[in-house]
């Protein structure tokens, strides 16, 4: 275009404004949309508790008794969220993390409540993996002081396929092992568990956005962190790398974790397969923007709103929040 066509009588003959003159214009040209279909919402179901607790440093998440389960994840179908991200909180922990797979443990015992009332009428994904079931909190079992990966393989995949009896849809292994999907996959196919899926915690970052979650779930390692299974938050092609490799390995849907800071991993994922790209925005996101809700600095609603549409944009096709309540219910009455 040259510049007689871009201008008339000196003044700009393309303008952009047009497009955003209304609502109405602007509904009709809005490219990114977000659904309540879009959304995951984490569960945390804690043993040995008889009332809701709420989590100190995420203020409106509660962890919850299995009694009131069904309630809750009833009201969460009525808005229209039907997939749901199953953490347990067990009564008793040991250092070979036993009580994770455990068949009337916590997760299993939530999953065959979840499934005995709403059927396939919702979405169950379980989290696997040992932190929350360790004495040391760590996310594999502990050799000389660190998490030994292949042990650690052998664990994740009992408790994978005590999930898979307990009938969940999918699982998610979140331990950073070097070859938990093939662990896994091959452990749910030698017991005819041919047709639960599994989400790679693919690139799961070293990101110091998941302290409130770890007071969420008790989960804190007593000892050391997670630098040696967790990825440098730095690294690019390091995360790419991770995403291959559980592609090949035979992940069905592939996991970012976080998701705000790490909108470029989500777009170049989204290039780099065919898979569906699932982004987790984690406990701190949702903490900061509470936080900052609560002293009156930002708008929570348009916070929200804002960040996980970005989210979507960048290519994520799934979005776990820990605000799935608040966006269906913005989304119920826009
Ligand atoms: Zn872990």
């Amino acid at each position: 275009m040259n510049q007689n066509e871009v201008e008339f009588n000196g003044f700009p003959r393309v303008r952009l404004r047009r497009l955003r003159r209304t609502t109405a214009i602007r509904d009709l040209l809005q490219e990114t949309r977000l659904s309540v279909k879009d959304l995951v919402c984490p569960i945390f179901i804690q043993e040995g508790i008889d009332e809701p607790k709420e989590i100190e440093l995420m203020p409106g998440i509660f962890r919850i008794p299995l009694k009131n389960l069904v309630k809750n994840i009833q009201e969460l179908y009525d808005l229209g969220v039907k997939t749901f991200l199953i953490f347990g909180i067990p009564k008793s922990k040991n250092d070979k993390a036993t009580s994770a797979y455990r068949i009337d443990g916590i997760v299993q015992k939530s999953v065959k409540t979840l499934r005995q009332n709403f059927g396939e009428k919702i979405v169950t994904v379980t989290d696997v993996c040992l932190c929350q079931y360790t004495s040391h909190g760590h996310c594999g079992i502990i050799k000389n002081n660190v998490a030994n990966n292949d042990e650690s393989l052998k664990v994740l995949a009992k408790i994978a396929t005590s999930h898979a009896e307990a009938g969940t849809d999918f699982v998610a292994p979140s331990a950073m092992m070097d070859g938990q999907v093939k662990k896994i996959r091959k452990a749910l196919d030698n017991n005819n568990f041919n047709n639960v899926g599994i989400i790679g915690y693919s690139a799961k970052l070293s990101s110091n956005l998941y302290t409130p979650f770890r007071d969420a779930s008790h989960s804190t390692p007593e000892f050391g962190d997670r630098k040696s299974y967790q990825m440098p938050f730095h690294n690019t092609n390091e995360a790419l790398h991770e995403i291959m490799m559980d592609v090949k390995e035979g992940a069905d849907i592939i996991m970012i974790k976080p998701a705000l800071p790490y909108l470029d991993l989500i777009y170049k994922t989204r290039q780099a397969t065919l898979l569906p790209v699932c982004a987790y925005s984690v406990s701190g996101e949702y903490s900061i923007v509470k936080a900052a809700a609560l002293e009156g600095w930002v708008n929570e609603d348009e916070v929200v709103m804002e960040f996980t549409t970005c989210i979507k944009r960048a290519g994520a096709d799934i979005i776990i929040s820990y605000h799935a309540r608040k966006i269906a219910e913005i989304l119920n009455n826009p």
